[in-house]
């Protein structure tokens, strides 16, 4: 078959489910996975032939992405803050949501000349650690997560981005001290009620990992105390939390976290207008 004829089966069977747009999108995200051809370069190649197991692919690419499982489980990688990250269906594909949280970091750090210590605490892709890490050339770098299969896909992101960052594996649950005093201290951590299920599409519930998103409804804080717990006793003077939240959350997140003691807790939108970060 040519690429020609491969470009419009693909689009004919996609576009009903995601419109001609997106699924063109789809089709240059996969012709430069599948067969190392950008964009710019396809219109070129349109009367090529293509080998036998590259059409495997697209056909398997395509069978995949009719039962909604996400481009970037298919690909295994997504973009984040303009870094490359390989995600798998253990960690959560990074959002613009957090970028914007990390952007608040790394604009907040960019005055700091000394050396200090950062902690991501859920770490998943390790896309916060491994973007704070490159963009913060005096910190050191920790992530945390409890997932055995979320740390070994964030070591690869470390690497991946050349970068340096320490991954524990441990239970924020079950932990009653920080290995050591840090300096920044971030999370986002899981958030979604049971009662917000309704509300998210069926790519993310059907694919995307429980672990990493729900949160029990009768204690939806769960984490963000424990982390706040665990930061009052671990952050150096002067240090900084912050927190990705639950953007129907907000003034509660915000009044634990002052009840806790934390001075100059500040909540922030996103760019959809939401309630979602919080520096403290
Ligand atoms: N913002 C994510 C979503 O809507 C949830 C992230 C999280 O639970 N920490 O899917």
């Amino acid at each position: 078959m040519k690429i020609k004829d491969l470009r419009n089966n693909f689009l004919n069977s996609l576009s009903a489910i995601y419109g001609i747009e997106e699924t063109r999108s789809f089709f240059y995200m996969l012709s430069e996975h599948i067969m190392g051809l950008r964009r710019v370069d396809i219109a070129v190649h349109l009367e090529k032939k293509l080998p036998e197991a590259e059409m495997v692919s697209f056909a398997d690419a395509t069978d995949r992405l009719k039962k909604q499982e996400p481009i970037q489980y298919i690909i295994g990688e997504a973009n984040f803050y303009g870094l490359d990250f390989s995600v798998n269906s253990h960690v959560l594909i990074p959002r613009p949501e957090t970028e914007e949280l990390v952007d608040w970091i790394i604009k907040n750090l960019s005055t700091r000349k000394e050396q200090i210590n950062i902690l991501d605490i859920g770490t998943g892709s390790g896309c916060i650690a491994v973007s704070l890490a490159k963009n913060s050339p005096h910190a050191k770098v920790y992530a945390l997560d409890v997932s055995e299969e979320a740390i070994s896909v964030a070591k690869s992101n470390a690497k991946k981005n050349q970068v340096e960052v320490t991954c524990i594996q441990a239970d924020i649950l079950k932990t009653e001290r920080l290995p050591l005093d840090f300096d920044v201290i971030v999370s986002n951590p899981p958030y979604v009620r049971e009662l917000e299920k309704k509300e998210m599409k069926a790519n993310v519930l059907d694919n995307e990992p429980a672990l990493a998103l729900f949160v029990a409804d009768n204690d939806p804080l769960i984490f963000y105390k424990r982390i706040t717990e665990l930061a009052k006793r671990s952050l150096t003077p002067g240090g900084s939390l912050y927190f990705e939240i639950n953007q129907y959350l907000g003034l509660e997140t915000k009044n634990m976290i002052e009840a806790s003691g934390f001075e100059s807790v500040i909540l922030r939108k996103d760019i959809y207008n939401n309630d979602r970060m919080i520096h403290a």
